[in-house]
């Protein structure tokens, strides 16, 4: 069995799994993955969830009037 069909072999079961709604052997199996290779799974907003756009000048960096420079975010455009 190469790499790539035990892993595909491993997403079919931890698919069976899902649908079946037996979770616990999945978390049995994940509690052993390290932390950051967990979070690679996760969204990319999930992990910079406390960037965002600036709500004031909505990303712009700009302030209220032309060629100023917005206060809340200084110009950066994120909050
Ligand atoms: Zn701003």
């Amino acid at each position: 069995m190469t790499n790539v069909e035990l892993i595909n072999a491993v997403i079919k079961a931890i698919k069976r799994d899902i649908v079946l709604g037996e979770y616990d052997a999945l978390i049995l199996m994940l509690s052993d993955v390290p932390r950051e290779n967990l979070l690679a799974f996760l969204p990319e907003s999930e992990e910079t969830e406390d960037e965002g756009i600036c709500p004031a000048c909505n990303g712009s960096g700009e302030g209220m009037r032309e060629g100023t420079t917005c206060r809340t975010c200084r110009g950066s455009g994120e909050s």
